[in-house]
Order: C-alpha cells, then structure tokens, then sequence
C-alpha cells in the first residue's frame, strides 16, 4: 500500500509551527493535473484526493487534522453538487492556504487557531453524503481563491490548466518542500 502524507489526527505532530507529519497507509486517487475532472466533463485537478487503506468508503468519518499551525479562513456548509462541506485554513508563516473538501463533519470555526494535527472536521462523501466515495479533498493553495468553492474556473483545456497553476500549489512540491513523502511509493491516477 502506498504511503503518502494524510492530513489525520496524528499524535507525533512536530513541534509548533511545522507540517506535521503524517505518514499513513492511504491509497491515491488522484494528484494535481489529473485530467479527468470533474467527472465525465474537462477540468484538471487541484490537489490531491486521499482514500484511506481500505478503499471506498473504509475512511468515512475518519479525523482529518490541520496540516499546520493555521487559523480557519473559511468554512462552507453542504455546497452543491459536488464539494459538500469545506474548511480553508490560512498558514501565514507558510504563505499557503489549506483546503479541505468532501467532509462528513465540521468541528472547527472561522477565526480559530488550530495547531499542526488538530482535528478539524472528519472525511465524508460530498455534498448530501452522497457525492463521491469517501475521501478527503487536500488543496494548498498559494493565491487567494475568488471564492471558497473556486475550481477551475472556464475556458479552454489550457486556461483550464493555467488557472489551476495559478491558484494552487502542487501538493507534492510543496510536502516535499518539508521532507514529508516518500515519492518512489506513491502511485497516481483517478479512480473515482
Ligand atoms: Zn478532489
């Protein structure tokens, strides 16, 4: 099983101000770039979709905590059709923004600090529960979205791709940046 960063509740959080790290069995689903969103129309993906172990819906309800020291910038409720429940934390001492989408339940509000681990809501499905297979949502985002639910925008494929580039950081630069990932395991693709 690959193993690639999973933002749960881990208790060997590093020290204050940090990326925790958390180091879990987590299947992939899909990375930055994936070309096959959102489903069946045009889109690239933003961040990275993370399943736990057991595929399907094994992580549903599992914590996801703060990737960082952060404070909650945004918080969405149910937001049709697709992302469902949304927190976005902002990490001033990292210049980034978090954004966790799909989630079953939110146990964070706007304006709380949160410390590297902290868990801030739990993996869901969607919006109404239903959306998708459970899984978490995990954007870093490095300029200020237009709105909380921002996704790629419209245009052409390559406006598309641009805007995505524009908004958000490829996960797998910014963890590595930290020394978080063991890159020769994880796997890539869309199977959602
Ligand atoms: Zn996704």
């Amino acid at each position: 099983m690959p193993k690639i960063v999973h933002p749960v509740k881990d208790p060997k959080r590093l020290k204050r101000g940090l990326i925790t790290k958390f180091l879990v069995d987590t299947v992939y689903l899909a990375q930055q770039g994936t070309p096959c969103y959102p489903i069946g129309g045009q889109g690239f993906h933003t961040g990275w979709d993370l399943n736990g172990a057991g595929g399907g819906d094994s992580d549903l309800g599992m914590p996801v905590g703060c990737i960082s020291d952060g404070v909650v910038s945004e918080i969405v409720r149910n937001n049709g059709p697709l992302w469902g429940n949304i927190v976005i934390v902002w990490h001033p001492h990292l210049d980034r923004w978090s954004r966790y989408a799909h989630l079953k339940d939110i146990q964070c509000a706007v304006g709380q600090e949160l410390q590297a681990g902290e868990q801030l809501g739990t993996i869901g499905k969607g919006y109404n529960g239903t959306a998708f297979a459970a899984h978490l949502h995990l954007d870093i985002i490095k300029k200020k979205l237009p709105t909380p639910t921002y996704w790629n925008g419209s245009g052409s494929l390559q406006i598309l791709k641009s805007n995505v580039q524009t908004y958000f950081e490829n996960p797998k630069v910014f963890f590595a940046r930290y020394g978080l990932i063991d890159f020769e395991s994880v796997s890539s693709g869309c199977r959602l």
